[in-house]
């Protein structure tokens, strides 16, 4: 495992999940240029167009290794058990995790947080197993659970469960928190699918691409949980957890804005958000005293919730198909990177 425990609690788990071939992509003779092998080994091969030979000397295959890599074939549940189980359960002893989906458009992130209704996805496996395992708790009418859903678009603020007009940051005693913000007590888990599916439906589109989410927009599910428990000398505590469940933005903006200059306003925030998590990230496993969270929105939403007493997950999305060739490698190199920090 390449993740660590250092002074700071400090720890990235890095995975990659593989979706399959759509129908559309196979009929248009589209192929797999991935190879997963013993759950944690990915190869990657360009396939070079069989006229050019120049491309099909530099023809290789790369190899790369997580925590963990699932293949095309790797259900829901075994996504959300392998990343987030052990994280939900840090959650209700009291401290704050975080799993984000890195990855370009198209290649699985909104799937892998929020699935479908019949393949429901790990924001809401995460919630059902919370349930459960406060349910099995002795004192489990102590325990509170409240949701948030929020997205950050242009760095700008906006309320998933209750859209309107944008929400501003504040720094309060808590930390920083987003003014107004609703916060959804949840029951059971029955009602939360049909919750964040609206929610995600309030994510900002392209004027264009009037049903499509953009591929600029990052959505934050937090989940906290508080509640009450004696203390060594029997006095009665307070203890919050919070997770924070993330589906990022497409990479493929963030990579481009990198190596032009920075066409518009709305690519730069993009790069913005993407590249101040990638420092604060480094900067938080380093071991450094600076984390320059005020560098965007993302970052001072998710201060309580990077740094610390918390746990973090990467799960770097990519698609099989050869015409995403390019975007699979930055993923699997960005990937590569956290995982060696
Ligand atoms: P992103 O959010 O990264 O842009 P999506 O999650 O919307 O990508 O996935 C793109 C398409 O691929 C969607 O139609 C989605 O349902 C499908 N898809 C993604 N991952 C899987 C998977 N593991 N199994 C089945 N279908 C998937
Ligand atoms: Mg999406």
């Amino acid at each position: 495992v390449s993740g660590k425990n250092d002074a700071s609690g400090s720890r990235i788990l890095v995975f990659v999940r593989l979706r399959p071939m759509a129908k559309k992509e196979r009929e248009a003779g589209l192929r797999c240029c991935v190879r997963i092998v013993n759950r944690r080994d990915v190869y990657l091969t360009e396939f070079a167009n069989e006229n050019d030979y120049l491309r099909l000397k530099r023809l290789r295959g790369r190899h790369f290794a997580f925590d963990a890599a699932f293949p095309d074939s790797t259900s829901q549940k075994e996504v959300y058990s392998t990343t987030t189980a052990d994280l939900l359960e840090q959650v209700l002893q009291g401290r704050n995790g975080s799993v984000f989906c890195y990855g370009a458009t198209g290649a699985g992130k909104t799937y892998t947080m929020l699935g479908t209704v019949e393949n429901p996805g790990v924001m809401v496996l995460a919630i059902k197993d919370l349930f459960t395992k406060i349910r099995q708790r002795s004192c489990d009418g102590n325990h509170v659970v409240h949701l948030s859903y929020l997205e950050v678009y242009n760095e700008t603020v906006r309320d998933l469960l209750s859209p309107g007009r944008p929400l501003v940051l504040r720094e309060d005693k808590q930390g920083i928190v987003a003014a107004g913000l609703t916060q959804y007590r949840a029951y059971s888990t029955d009602e939360v699918m049909a919750l964040l599916q609206q929610g995600n439906q309030n994510r900002t589109t392209e004027p264009t691409r009037a049903n499509e989410t953009s591929s600029r927009s990052h959505a934050i599910l937090q989940v906290v949980v508080e509640y009450r428990v004696r203390d060594a000398s029997m006095n009665v505590v307070q203890r919050v957890g919070k997770l924070s469940l993330i589906d990022l933005a497409g990479s493929e903006r963030a990579l481009a804005t990198d190596q032009r200059t920075l066409r518009s306003l709305e690519g730069a925030n993009i790069n913005r958000s993407l590249l101040a998590l990638s420092s604060c990230i480094n900067a938080l496993v380093e071991g450094k005293k600076h984390i320059p969270y005020r560098n965007s929105k993302l970052t001072q939403l998710l201060k309580d919730s990077l740094g610390g007493a918390c746990n973090t997950a990467m799960i770097a999305n990519i698609s099989p198909s050869n015409l995403s060739f390019g975007e699979t490698q930055n993923t699997l190199h960005w990937a590569d990177r956290a995982k060696e920090i």
